[in-house]
């Protein structure tokens, strides 16, 4: 027996099988159950989603030989023509081949004579927003006073380039991109049925690279089985399917939130390693930056696919991190870096490392921004006691608010919580020493006291010269302190000299600062 891809093997034969289209089945089932279905369809989705396959489903519950159903027999003549593509009384037009105004013409020669065999002719045109003038024209005249033996169902990509005639005389469906696990659940069930070893790492690689579209990823998974022996890897997907590494954006972004310039430089590295140019890696990182937002505010990416949730659960975390404020100018950075690369094509690399380690400060600029605001509005004073940077003038809108009139993501995305903490003062001094060790030396030699709360760190130092003083009171480093993996929260540091008891002016400056995060 010949090989059947596993896109047309595994294509869905009724309508319990079509995967994440509930709405549109349920619509019709119960059209079908109380006998009204209607006239005119039109089919509207992103490819691979299940169109046409839910257009046969139909076309066969509306022909099998047991009767109308809304689960066909799938033995029976109709059933079994419909699905091979031969039945006369089903006739399938591909509005992108070049001979579809032909096919259309002869459509309306035909349209009225009875059918051959079935109870209903029915015309299932695929891409139909690819017919030219004269074809819908043609189109438009059947579907003024179609025969009542006709049905009509109408697939497209591209819903806004169908005359409106055409499109007000249609009952319309609209196809969603298939959530990631749906698409992973599909292609475990695949494999099983085929006897193949693919780890779930892969296959959740190609349900995350297939963004949405079903038949895509049964293709990818294809091109995969058939170059790989033994259990594929991540590699060979990558190589196949020329999917960069989903994480690899996850990952950069991770390291631009962490001021990890080596990171950054090896993620650089690495794409353009793959064979990707520069501009590619800008283009891919802007749309990873428009998928966390979107995904961080609206619960599923830029196309409307729901990630799995723990890939959810990441990118929500990341978002809060990295604040929307800076997403937003990331994006802008982003932009004109395109426009920079154009100008002087040759240092293009130069540019993109020097905007990403850039990028990478940013918190820290826009910190320092706000903290040269404050100081000269006079909301902070330079000698102010504690060490945590003050709160952003204007509060970043909440990166996880949901609008109303979207659905909110399927978990709950908590805000980042800190790794567990450290279990002593000494021990989180020694992680500042290890990563910061001038700012580490100064807190150790100096310490009088440390005290480590749930949620902040107290530390009093002995008085300290002008210089470690500066370095201690630095936004920046207050933010490194702050946002160490062991720290449990912001860090207020005073001197030994000018601890008060009862000073009303630090006292207030500690609560207004104090659990104030940037990012909800
Ligand atoms: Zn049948």
């Amino acid at each position: 027996m010949s090989y059947q891809v596993l896109a047309r093997k595994y294509r869905p034969r009724t309508f319990a099988d079509v995967i994440g289209q509930d709405h549109i089945v349920k619509a019709l089932s119960r059209a079908l159950e109380k006998d009204r279905i209607g006239q005119a369809y039109l089919l509207i989705g992103p490819r691979g989603t299940g169109k046409t396959s839910t257009a046969r489903i139909l076309a066969k519950s509306l022909n099998c030989e047991k009767g109308e159903s809304v689960a066909p027999c799938l033995a029976c003549g109709p059933c079994l023509e419909i699905e091979s593509g031969a039945d006369m009384d089903v006739v399938e037009i591909d509005g992108a081949s070049n001979n579809g105004v032909d096919d259309v013409r002869d459509l309306r020669e035909k349209v009225h004579f009875r059918p051959m065999r079935d109870r209903r002719k029915v015309y299932i045109i695929d891409e139909i927003q690819r017919l030219t003038g004269p074809a819908f024209d043609a189109l438009l005249k059947t579907l003024e006073e179609p025969p009542d033996h006709v049905i009509f169902l109408f697939a497209t990509t591209d819903p806004h380039k169908i005359p409106d005639t055409i499109v007000s005389r249609c009952q319309t469906f609209e196809f969603r991109r298939l959530r990631e696990d749906d698409i992973l659940n599909k292609l475990l069930d695949i494999c099983q049925k085929e006897g193949v070893e693919v780890s779930e790492d892969v296959l959740g690689a190609i349900s995350r690279g297939c963004r949405g579209g079903l038949r895509d990823a049964e293709s990818m998974l294809d091109q995969l089985l058939a170059v790989t022996e033994g259990v594929p890897t991540l590699e060979e997907l990558e190589m196949v399917a020329g999917l960069a590494r989903p994480e690899c954006w996850q990952i950069l972004l991770e390291a631009v939130s962490n001021q990890d310039g080596a990171q950054i430089l090896k993620s650089v590295d690495a794409f353009l390693q793959r064979g990707g140019t520069e501009r590619d890696f800008v283009e891919q990182l802007v749309d990873a930056l428009r998928d966390l937002l979107h995904v961080a505010l609206l619960g599923e990416d830029v196309l409307g696919v729901v990630p799995s949730a723990d890939r959810q659960q990441r990118m929500v975390k990341l978002a809060g991190a990295l604040g929307q404020d800076r997403l937003e100018t990331l994006m802008g950075m982003f932009f004109s870096l395109e426009s920079r690369m154009n100008q002087s094509p040759l240092s293009a690399r130069a540019l993109l490392e020097w905007t990403l380690l850039r990028a990478s400060r940013l918190g820290d600029l826009l910190e320092t921004t706000t903290l040269l605001q404050n100081l000269r509005s006079g909301t902070l004073t330079a000698t102010s006691v504690s060490a945590e940077p003050p709160a952003p003038v204007k509060k970043p809108e909440p990166v996880r608010a949901s609008a109303p009139t979207l659905p909110s993501p399927p978990t709950s995305p908590t805000p980042p919580t800190p790794s567990p903490s450290a279990t002593s003062i000494q021990d989180l001094l020694k992680e500042v020493r290890e990563r910061r060790p001038s700012l580490g030396r100064v807190l150790t030699d100096y310490l009088v006291e440390g005290t480590l709360h749930e949620d902040r760190v107290e530390v009093v130092l002995q008085p300290l010269e002008d210089r470690s003083r500066r370095m201690v009171e630095d936004p920046i480093e207050s933010r490194f302190l702050k946002e160490l993996p062991s720290s449990p929260g912001p860090w207020t540091i005073r001197y030994f000299e000018k601890v008060q008891r009862h000073d009303p002016l630090g006292e207030q400056l500690k609560s207004s600062f104090e659990g104030v995060e940037e990012v909800p």
